[in-house]
């Protein structure tokens, strides 16, 4: 069992996957917002991933760009929702250094909203619960795949100026069918990778998250992008070579066990245990995230003690990955 005083680190959790129903129940009917159901369980449902409504990575993103990053699509909102967020993982979980990705052009409908409103809302709701709780945290703005590159490059001009503020890093997230195979536009995510890694900013890349694009989208990441750590990557431990490349780069996996699971990025805990142990064997670092703990139901701890009760790994490897997360983190 993980020391119950050991402070923990969520380097890869969703704004959009960790709001509390009932939080996102206040926010909607404050806003006025109108929903598809009437009652909170009703909602409660529509709003987390349950596994028999989950047969894909594409069936989990549905649930988050459908509902709940619409009821976060305002100052108020996001201010909201990253306060509480920050909260409730060092009461749930002991988390005392977290970074909090999400993508703020999901969050200002369509450009209907004020994009820096909304960015200076998020920092807002950092600073409050940082504060409040004596933790550390920071913002990771997630590039979105299915974006043309001039939106992405707006995101990260946005990361570039508010990286003083405690923006610390840009993320690139979305389903793998609009990956870099986008060859004509490899060249230009190169360049804003660079540019974001000139201003100090942290990098990491959504990959190896689907079974049938793991590989290639690992193996693509590493060599165009370069990122500092990568989000998930298990699904590519069955490959040597990107095994192997992952160790050779210092790449850092931000790995999200329950989440992994959820959408079969790894078929069952076996397949999982496989992975860890290809990475340990390889002397690839990794990291133990929420990536999303209400849509999934789940804490920090509880995807430590998720593996440690498995015996996927051991005390110490689950204390080494706590300190692997303190050193990757893009926090300083
Ligand atoms: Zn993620």
């Amino acid at each position: 069992m993980l020391d119950p005083a050991l402070e923990l680190c969520d380097l890869h959790i969703h704004v959009g996957g960790a709001v509390a129903p009932h939080v996102l129940w206040s926010i909607a009917h404050e806003q006025g917002f109108k929903l598809p159901v009437s009652t909170y369980w009703e909602f409660r449902d529509l709003v987390t991933a349950k596994p028999e409504n989950i047969a894909s990575l594409d069936d989990y993103l549905a649930i988050l760009h459908h509902w709940t990053e619409k009821i976060q699509s305002s100052p108020a909102a996001i201010e909201r929702s990253v306060y509480e967020i920050i909260g409730k993982e060092f009461r749930s979980s002991g988390v005392s250094l977290i970074e909090l990705r999400f993508n703020p052009m999901k969050r200002n409908l369509g450009g209907e909203r004020d994009l820096d409103h909304i960015i200076h809302a998020a920092l807002r709701g950092m600073d409050r619960a940082c504060l409040e709780y004596s933790v550390r945290a920071g913002l990771i703005f997630c590039l979105a795949r299915e974006f043309p590159l001039e939106l992405n490059e707006i995101l990260v001009k946005k990361a570039v100026k508010y990286r003083a503020r405690g923006v610390v890093g840009i993320d690139l997230a979305g389903p793998e069918v609009h990956t870099l195979e986008l060859r004509d536009e490899v060249a230009g995510y190169r360049d804003l990778f660079a540019r974001a890694r000139a201003a100090s900013l942290g990098t990491t890349v959504h990959t190896g998250e689907t079974p049938y694009t793991a590989v290639p989208g690992v193996l693509a990441v590493l060599k165009e992008l370069a990122p500092a750590r990568i989000g998930h990557g298990v699904a590519a431990a069955k490959s040597e070579e990107a095994v192997r490349k992952i160790a050779e780069s210092g790449t850092v996996l931000e790995i999200c066990p329950s989440s992994n699971l959820r959408t079969h990025a790894v078929e069952d805990l076996q397949e999982l245990g496989r992975a860890l142990q290809a990475f340990e064997q390889a002397g690839v670092r990794y990291t133990i995230n929420t990536d999303g703990p209400y849509l999934l139901n789940t804490h920090l701890r509880g995807e430590y003690q998720l593996l440690l009760d498995a015996q996927l790994i051991t005390d110490a490897q689950a204390e080494r990955s706590v300190a692997v997360a303190r050193a990757a983190t893009f926090i300083r």
